[in-house]
């Protein structure tokens, strides 16, 4: 018996060749420079900023050379399968507007793009037919090794110190002869299809990789699993092999953990006789912690987690922006001569990715976000609250629609003027510095007074100022004229020169007086100005929040 009779026996169902569905799957029509690339997760667990990182890299690659960025749905491993996964990285690349030219859906039943199925559990035939064929040339092996005896092996090479993996004589059934192995499946053995490798461990072979550069390899000799009878499924490395193939990826953009299995990849693609797609391999994302820097970890970093910048409201801008920032070298450079331009228009270049690591650090984010958001507009601030509230404080979210009118007014405080306030990242960070605007909610019940601390001088000095020198019809400079000669009755420096020059001749100065006005009416000492913030509570509260202290 053959090789081929082996194959017919193992997949008598499968009519077609890798050649049929080659033709099915022809040659995508785009321009000769056009990148197809494509997210790949695996539905076992929730986005990891290394993700998103590796998803923007796809997405600015496939848009600036006009090519295609597709979403496959690898959940061979159904076994480890989170319920939501899928939903939730649908959620990302929609919020992040990085949407996919093609994908699948299978909750809602949507689907885009003539190389589907997008997801890998509906494609067993496809693999099957590339297994049979391989099968068939002798390339491929049923083995029916259980998993304690891969075990056993695996301990017995541990304390050898042998190389780990079910090679040359480990590989115990790779030389079974067509009718023992059909015997063993008829008699109802479990077995896995492994690749029957012609690799030698002792000889080396170039690899290139756009962003780390060539490297030297071994060869892959490992007899690797490509195929589960029990699950009927392929394994990753498989997979890779026929999706990539069949839906003709250029460039493979994924982690670096993916890196040792190279050369059972490229033994793969070899043994096809198919061309082998570019990679890049992206690298750990890294943060400071104290004086070291090391891996970020969903364990113990809430950024490494894609929902930690939803949950604090971060506009997508910045946390694009900061991605860039660290995946291409020059990016900031670019960013400071193109302040308008969308961030595909940025070339981007594999070379310039940093292969050891890229530091993300939150506090490059935040400013990154600050400046975004202090060129908008309030209305546009507004609505990014009122988006990013309903979801996550819905109370606050009431009270901002409630005054609208007002919380845009508050917003625009210090803003488009030539050096606007930037006081703010995220969403979560604003009520937090604008609470006290809303009678509903100003507590005083924490003051924050600063050197004048005597409740009665603090009496004294606001019903003085409420009395005789406040006026809502004020433009600032006569407003702050007024202060200061508030300052002069009550025996307080209006000019500061004068103040630090004979600081015994004052009770205090300008600054500790306008202290008292701002925190009486905010609670806070440190607040956006104060004649604007007057100017929007109105006389009547002010005089209502005077009276609480
Ligand atoms: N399913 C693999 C993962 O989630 C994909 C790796 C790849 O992009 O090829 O890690």
């Amino acid at each position: 018996m053959t090789n081929k009779d082996l194959a017919d026996f193992l997949f008598p169902d499968i009519d077609k060749t890798v050649a049929d569905y080659e033709k099915i799957y022809p040659k995508r029509d785009l321009d000769e420079n056009a990148c197809v690339t494509r997210y790949a997760p695996s539905p076992t667990g929730f986005m990891h900023i290394g993700n998103f990182y590796s998803v923007v890299v796809d997405y600015v690659i496939a848009k600036q050379s006009n090519g295609v960025f597709f979403l496959r749905n690898e959940d061979t491993d159904q076994a480890r399968e989170v319920e939501g996964a899928v939903e939730y990285i649908r959620h990302v690349l929609e919020h992040y507007k990085l949407n996919p030219d093609e994908y699948e859906y299978r909750d809602t039943n949507d689907s885009k793009g003539n190389y589907g199925p997008y997801i890998q559990s509906e494609r067993k035939n496809i693999y099957k037919a590339f297994i049979k064929e391989l099968v068939s040339m002798g390339k491929a092996y049923p083995c029916f090794l259980t998993q304690e005896e891969m075990d056993t092996i695996r301990e017995n090479q541990s304390k050898a110190k042998a190389r780990i993996g079910i090679y040359g004589k480990f590989a115990k059934y790779r030389n079974l002869s067509v009718e023992e192995a059909i015997e063993k499946v008829k008699n109802g053995e479990n077995y896995t299809i492994r690749l029957k490798s012609e690799g030698d461990f002792d000889e080396k072979f170039t690899f290139h990789d756009l962003a780390n550069g060539d490297m030297e390899l071994h060869e892959n000799d490992i007899d690797t699993i490509i195929y589960k009878s029990s699950t009927e499924l392929p394994t990753y490395h498989f997979a890779h092999l026929v999706d990539d193939h069949l839906m003709h990826t250029t460039h493979v953009i994924r982690g670096q953990e993916w890196m040792s299995s190279i050369p059972v990849h490229y033994e793969l693609f070899k043994t096809f006789g198919f061309e082998l797609p570019k990679y890049i391999h992206t690298p750990l994302i890294l943060k400071k912690d104290g004086d070291k820097i090391r891996k970020i970890s969903k364990r113990l970093d809430p950024e490494a987690r894609m929902a930690y910048y939803e949950e604090k409201g971060y506009p997508i801008y910045s946390v694009i922006e900061a991605i860039m920032t660290i995946a291409n070298s020059n990016y900031e450079a670019w960013r400071e001569t193109h302040p308008e331009s969308p961030f595909t228009d940025f070339e981007f270049s594999p070379k310039k990715m940093s292969a050891s690591g890229a530091l993300f650090d939150l506090d490059k984010l935040d400013n990154i976000s600050k400046n975004y958001l202090s060129k908008l507009k309030a209305t546009e601030v507004f609505d990014l609250l009122d988006t990013w509230t309903k979801e996550y404080d819905p109370e606050f979210n009431e009270l901002i629609n409630k005054y609208k009118e007002y919380t845009i007014s508050i917003l625009n405080i210090e803003r488009e003027q030539e050096k606007p306030r930037k006081d703010f990242a995220c969403m979560k960070e604003i009520k937090n510095l604008i609470f006290y605007m809303y009678k509903e909610l100003f507590n005083p019940t924490e003051y924050e007074w600063k050197n004048i601390t005597d409740k009665n001088e603090i009496k004294n000095i606001l019903n003085i100022y409420m009395d005789k020198y406040y006026d809502y019809n004020d433009d600032k400079d006569t407003w702050f004229n007024k202060v200061k000669l508030l300052c002069d009755e009550l025996g307080y420096a209006s000019n500061i020169k004068e103040y630090k020059q004979n600081p015994e001749n004052f009770k205090g100065s300008v600054v500790d007086i306008s202290t008292v006005i701002r925190v009486s009416v905010t609670s806070r000492s440190n607040t956006p100005d104060l004649y604007e913030l007057l100017k929007l509570l109105g006389k009547e509260e002010i005089l209502r929040r005077i009276d609480m202290i």
